[in-house]
């Protein structure tokens, strides 16, 4: 037999129109894949008119892509930018299946803050596949075209033709199905975040070219008049002045405490100590990023998210009062917040026994603390110390890896990190063990803090940033726009505990505060209460939104 050599086939070079009509079908057909999952799933849209409509929808989505396409329809540009869309749908496409995120610009904050042990959290077979299917596939089919470019004159005169036609049907096919695309919009915002990958060209945008009022800027000082109020001083002198240790606690959803009814037992130690659970606290925002500056702001949400400027913090006024500040990180750093305190990241210490792979268990703040407050200075320490513990707490999606072995008291555990390919239970498993492991960390604090006794006047305040889904409705993890998030998202666990001396000392009751556990509190009465129960006086505190205010005897 002989080998025959056979010249490949001379192939017609494609002309740039071809190219971009071909990606912008593509990448609104298949590219939606989750959004027209989602579309199904509507009540709104049934029979033939919910088909026609979601024809219309994708020829709206492609022609919008094509006009788009049209303006970048050059030599150089053509193939990176369609291969940047086919990228952008296709790991959207992933995260929308498997944890139905939207992609808004938070979100792309997020993904741009994203440290690199976060995203090897974030790899699976799942991504991969998708990826390669929506995006490698066309892309390896791309960049073996050769496509016939034009002289400059005409090239533009194409170029321009084909975006007109691109809008021309865009705007034609959104008018022909107003009624339909109006009111579906209106009562399910949440689409417009999911039409890919226009949603993430959007977000870009927003990020770069929309201005923001709030960059730049000179940072407001806050509290110039804060100082600690000496006549509250009962009980502490110079041998013992008060120790506040507040936990930012990290995805602890309200509803997975034992000590709020949660029917498994998460909190086994916590419930045998002197703790007052807060059962109905719900969280500024449903991203850390956002919570975080929000907490430690005296705006409260709604003036946070309206601020015209960034001020300094709660952490500046205690300072500014005269407390010695400390952070503690063991999580992806403060977000801004603790710039102007001292702070140390445990990733960096890189303990034996409590770190291993870049990650270290949140006891490992523990084994550090008494090093790192005998670094503080010695007046300020006299007048009382403050110290922020950050934890790594329930941070998904890989939930199993938060907790050591001895902990894993709920089996089987989700092992992969795209949650929807586990059984529910599995996830909630695996969420759950992160709760008993911070029960143990914050016990194991509590009683650090009992020994502090003989030298301070201790007492610890736990709160966490936001809160999670756990496959609710499909929805897992958490980051939806706050108006959109379910209420797991965002209600979350507080819990305090004051040993008898700080009692004494700041006039708060615990027995009161037990009473008061189910009032309606918020991320806004954390700046004025840690103000109020460390006697801090300043102009900016509003004894209103201090939650221990109702409990001071006096
Ligand atoms: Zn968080």
């Amino acid at each position: 037999m002989r080998l025959m050599f056979i010249d490949p086939p001379q192939r017609t070079p494609l002309s740039a129109q071809t190219l971009v009509l071909l990606a912008s079908a593509w990448l609104a057909v298949l590219g939606n894949i989750a959004l027209w999952r989602n579309l199904i799933q509507l009540p709104d849209l049934t029979g033939w008119q919910g088909v026609v409509f979601g024809v219309a929808f994708a020829l709206i989505i492609a022609s919008v892509l094509t006009a788009l396409l049209a303006l970048l329809a050059w030599r150089w540009t053509l193939k990176p930018a369609i291969s940047f869309l086919l990228l952008c749908a296709g790991f959207s496409t992933h995260y929308m299946l498997s944890f139905g995120i939207l992609v808004d610009t938070p979100m792309l904050v997020n993904v741009l803050h994203t440290d690199s042990r976060e995203v090897s959290e974030q790899l699976s077979v799942g991504l991969a596949l998708t990826v390669a299917a929506l995006a490698g596939l066309p892309m390896v089919w791309l960049w073996r075209q050769a496509w016939a470019s034009e002289r400059w004159g005409h090239q533009a005169l194409h170029n321009a033709g084909l975006c007109l036609v691109g809008l021309l049907v865009a705007v034609g096919t959104s008018l022909a199905v107003f009624q339909d695309f109006a009111s579906l919009m209106r009562n399910h915002t949440q689409l417009r975040y999911q039409i890919n990958p226009l949603n993430s060209v959007y977000a870009m945008l927003d990020l770069t070219l929309i201005p923001s009022e709030l960059r730049g800027g000179p940072l407001h000082a806050l509290g110039e008049d804060a100082h600690i109020d000496t006549r509250a001083n009962k009980g502490a002198d110079e041998q013992h002045p008060p120790l506040l240790v507040l936990v930012l606690g990290e995805t602890a959803r309200s509803q997975n405490f034992s000590l709020n009814g949660y029917p498994r037992l998460t909190n086994p130690l916590l419930a045998q100590e002197n703790v007052v659970s807060f059962a109905q606290v719900t969280s500024c925002s449903t991203r850390t990023a956002d919570s975080l500056p929000c907490m430690f702001s005296h705006l409260g949400r709604e003036g946070f998210t309206q601020r015209q400027y960034e001020s300094e913090n709660l952490l500046d006024v205690l300072q500014r009062a005269g407390y010695a500040v400390l952070w503690i990180d063991n999580q992806s750093g403060c977000k801004g917040q603790c710039e102007r305190v001292a702070n140390v990241n445990t990733a960096l210490l890189k303990v034996a026994g409590e770190c291993e792979d870049g990650e270290c268990r949140d006891t490992v703040m523990l084994t550090r603390i008494d090093e790192e407050l005998a670094k503080l200075p010695a007046k300020q320490r006299a007048r009382g110390t403050v110290v922020v513990m950050h934890q790594m707490g329930s941070h998904g999606p890989a939930y199993y890896k938060r907790t050591p072995a001895a902990f894993k008291k709920f089996q089987p555990e989700c092992l992969d990190n795209s949650l929807s390919q586990c059984e529910r239970q599995q996830v909630v498993n695996a969420y759950d063990n992160t709760i008993v492991f911070t029960d143990y960390f914050l016990s194991r604090l509590i009683g650090w803090l009992k020994a502090q006794e003989k030298n301070s006047t201790p007492a610890m305040l736990y709160v966490s940033d936001h809160g999670e889904s756990l496959g609710e409705n499909n929805l897992y993890l958490h980051g939806l726009p706050y108006a959109l998030a379910p209420d797991v998202q965002k209600h979350v666990a507080m819990i305090s505990w004051m040993s008898p001396s700080f009692e004494r000392w700041s006039d708060v009751s615990t027995t009161c505060l037990r009473q008061q556990r189910d009032r309606a509190l918020s991320h806004d009465h954390l700046f004025h209460s840690v103000l109020g129960v460390m006697a801090v006086q300043t102009r900016v505190y509003q004894a209103h939104n201090d939650l221990f205010v109702t409990c001071k005897s006096h």
